[in-house]
């Protein structure tokens, strides 16, 4: 590398430390401001974790799921680990945005608080919108960002807001709520519901909750598509479930921490895992037990780096695509071929492709010759595929 190449490469290098800085930073600042000592309680979102996965939901709590800078050499791996977890912030300000310019009567960050034989327990619900008028109403929204939009929503986010929703509706008329403070507003604690709503917005909510419509939904947003999920609503087996997750995984935190065994001995999720690719914890975590050989780590770096490009070049091709298709129809040609240099394209109808939807047909055949008849032959004309060999590559998340 020449010396103005390397002055590029130093001053890009410092460019993404400065990033990498700021995201540590400003996630540190956000968390103690508006979460507090996490380590004192267990929220919603550690249960929807200890659901999915014990391990992990305690190593959070004991080790948090901060990063650390100035022992991070993997510079690239904290930048995605950092966005991925920032972009529900940054998502959440610009709904927040949007609400407020609407004038919507919305409380954002309530918390819930309680004790559940001795485990403090606290609720932080994103969106709340409280209304009077008529049947009085309450919405929570509850946003999640996803890479993709799932098609049914994950049990742990599933966990989280019927939890939020339980304890809204059981601790109604207690104590239990509170808001952080803001930049523009002082916090309030120790509050009912129907106070907060009265000191927010100047509205009376009934002392009975069960004289109100309460709903939970959950808003999925990607960076170019929303879904919304819903509606839950209060639920006692949902709540009593919720609570003694807690206590568990309180009780678990406890022990590891007392007898300083870390980790150690704690259930694992099951099977197949998306969360494990990204979990702090997955580099010593015993579900994937195996043998060193270090040979091998040049290669899984480069099918790694080929992957990654393999995707970019699919979006580049595909915008190429749209664009050739784009330009063919603006040219008038009347189905001709266009010429250009070495190449040619043209832009033709093509029949759509023909399905079988096997639904549809159970549908048919159980009409005619009845359910047990329609799954029988339904089972006759299905076959398996051969099994096959899957490789799986992914990422060890070494913690400093
Ligand atoms: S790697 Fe997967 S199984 Fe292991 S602790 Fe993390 S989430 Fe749990």
């Amino acid at each position: 590398m020449n010396d103005s190449v390397q002055d590029q490469a130093d001053r890009a290098h410092g460019l993404m430390t400065l990033l990498a800085k700021g995201l540590v930073e400003s996630s540190m600042q956000r968390t103690t401001s508006s979460l507090g000592d996490r380590s004192q309680y267990i929220g919603m979102s550690d249960i929807g974790r200890a659901l999915e996965c014990p391990r992990a939901a305690v190593g959070r709590k004991l080790f948090g799921i901060g990063d650390d800078l100035a022992h991070q050499h993997d510079l690239p791996s904290l930048l995605a680990r950092q966005l991925r977890l920032q972009r529900g912030h940054w998502f959440e300000a610009g709904i927040a945005q949007v609400f407020r310019q609407q004038r919507l009567p919305v409380i954002e960050q309530l918390e819930i608080a309680m004790s559940h034989h001795g485990v403090l327990i606290r609720a932080h619900l994103d969106f709340v919108f409280a209304s009077p008028v008529g049947q009085p109403t309450v919405r929570i929204l509850e946003l999640k960002s996803c890479e993709q939009i799932p098609s049914t929503l994950y049990s742990s986010y599933e966990t989280q807001v019927y939890g939020q929703v339980g304890l809204l509706h059981a601790l109604w008329d207690q104590p239990a709520f509170g808001i952080h403070g803001e930049t523009e507003r002082q916090g309030c604690s120790g509050l009912t519901f129907p106070q907060i709503c009265h000191a927010r917005f100047g509205i009376e909510m009934p002392a009975d909750p069960s004289l109100v419509d309460i709903e939970a939904w959950v808003l999925c947003l990607s960076m170019s598509d929303a879904k919304a999920f819903g509606p839950y609503l209060p639920d006692d087996t949902m709540l009593s479930l919720c609570l003694n997750k807690a206590e568990e995984l309180w009780l678990e935190f406890d022990a590891s921490k007392v007898s300083g065994a870390g980790l150690d001995g704690l259930a694992t999720a099951h099977g197949f895992h998306p969360l494990c690719s990204w979990c702090e914890f997955n580099a010593d975590c015993p579900k994937f037990d195996g043998l060193d050989q270090q040979q091998w780590s040049d290669t899984l770096d480069r099918f790694k780096d080929l992957k990654v490009r393999q995707g970019e070049l699919e979006v580049e091709i595909s915008e190429i695509e749209d664009g050739l298709r784009t330009a063919y129809a603006l040219s008038d040609v009347g189905g001709s071929w266009i010429n250009a240099g070495q190449h040619r394209f043209r832009v033709s109808a093509q029949n759509g492709r023909r399905t079988l939807n096997k639904e549809q047909l159970r549908l048919e055949l159980m009409a005619v010759l009845g359910e047990g008849k329609a799954d029988e032959i339904i089972a006759k004309c299905e076959s398996e595929g051969k099994p096959f060999d899957r490789l799986t590559v992914s990422r060890i998340n070494k913690r400093s």
